[in-house]
């Protein structure tokens, strides 16, 4: 069967290329780094060698700032309690996007059942955090700062080192999760002044389970696994060898091929927007403006609930995603659309389409051939927008 696939922001497929490096780490080099031996060293040399390639590609001037972890989330939380944890004898302030991923909401919540005061900075209407904001919640102990690079609902990316100075000028650490924009839009760690930074695999064309915690060189932090003592003490646990080498191999590929890549999506982006908006009336990006992601078309298709739209495009053998709220499984609208202002109503009709390496313009074709269609037909049934517009 055709099947188009329009949710990279979720997850994406390992390149070949990818597997190709992985493989030996799997078989023939399958020794534990931590072993002295030949075969242990030889793994070793593997790992250091993805931890390097790593560092040169983000701009770490130490490859023991490399810190390789089992994914985003585990990132997210190592960097917020890690940090937290470390920076003051009693409570202290943190301060959070209203919108980053459960990842980081989640542990900011337990930071705050633990005594800690936290600060949710909602973004503005158009979808991003604004250094004003931000400097207006800062506190004399506020300790740590997270602010996600690029948000994985709307795409929008936000302006990383002028918060990162706020956070700075406030005598506080900057934390980003940039699990989103990593090979996508330009990241280097001294040119957006973070302390810490999140990236996950599976969202690069790396396998699933891996990721980085990039924590610069003196940022006092508590470990969250402790044991052996590997990764510098940071994460302990046998290192994923071929993981790691994955992951090198995943993000080098993305950095070369992204000044092409970020173009060719970012039309094709720009061609479905276009397509669904003059297509359909009631419809309109979600809370455009500003930099965004070239590869997520985030959408607001008013009156239509948009898991209905979601298993309807499924029917067809398209696979898009709602926003959030597929994850927790619950019918709330998106907690980002939300925090974005974007009235409740409005956000059960959230559709977003994230385009990657494999999409071609032969699938925003069919994407506009079918999608259409489907609209008229849900809002033909529907009730709400009937209320909200009249009969269609
Ligand atoms: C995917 C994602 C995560 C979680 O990463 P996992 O590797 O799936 O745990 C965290 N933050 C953002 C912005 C993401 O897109």
């Amino acid at each position: 069967m055709d099947f188009i696939y329009f949710d990279y922001a979720a997850t994406t497929p390992v390149d070949q290329r990818v597997v190709d490096a992985m493989l030996p780490f799997m078989t023939e080099r399958f020794g534990n780094p931590n072993s002295l031996y030949a075969l242990g060293r030889d793994a070793y040399r593997g790992l250091e060698d993805a931890r390097e390639r790593v560092a040169q590609a983000i701009g770490a001037s130490r490859p023991d700032e490399i810190i390789f972890t089992g994914g985003g989330t585990e990132g997210d939380n190592a960097a917020l309690i890690g940090i937290m944890a470390r920076a003051s004898d009693g409570p202290a302030h943190l301060v959070v996007s209203a919108y980053e991923h459960h990842a980081v909401l989640e542990p900011a919540h337990w930071l705050e059942k633990r005594g800690h005061a936290v600060s949710y900075l909602a973004p503005r209407a158009d979808g991003h955090i604004h250094p004003e904001d931000l400097a207006s919640v800062m506190r004399p102990d506020t300790k740590l700062v997270s602010v996600m690079h690029g948000n994985n609902e709307i795409g929008a990316v936000n302006d990383v080192a002028e918060l990162a100075r706020v956070a700075h000028e406030h005598g506080a650490l900057m934390h980003t999760d940039a699990a989103q924009t990593l090979g996508k839009v330009p990241f280097d760690v001294d040119a957006l002044g973070v302390d810490a930074a999140t990236f996950s695999g599976h969202k690069i064309y790396g396998p699933k389970g891996v990721g980085v915690l990039y924590l610069r060189r003196n940022v006092k932090f508590e470990p969250m696994l402790k044991g052996g003592g590997q990764e510098f003490r940071k994460r302990s646990g046998t290192q994923n060898v071929a993981g790691a080498v994955g992951f090198a191999a995943a993000l080098e590929i993305m950095v070369r091929e992204m000044p092409a890549e970020s173009e060719r999506l970012a039309r094709l982006r720009d061609r479905l927007i276009l397509g669904v908006t003059t297509r359909l009336e009631n419809t309109e990006p979600t809370a455009p403006g500003g930099e965004r992601l070239p590869n997520i078309a985030p959408l607001l298709i008013k009156g239509v609930e948009g898991e209905a739209m979601l298993l309807q495009l499924d029917a067809q053998g398209i696979a898009v995603s709602t926003g959030s709220a597929c994850s927790s499984g619950s019918l709330e609208p998106s907690h980002v659309l939300l925090a974005c202002g974007v009235p409740k109503e409005v956000a059960h009709g959230s559709l977003r389409v994230s385009l990657g390496r494999f999409t071609t313009d032969a699938d925003v074709d069919r994407f506009l051939e079918v999608f259409p269609p489907i609209v008229e037909r849900l809002r033909a049934m529907s009730p709400v927008y009937a209320r909200m517009f009249g009969s269609p």
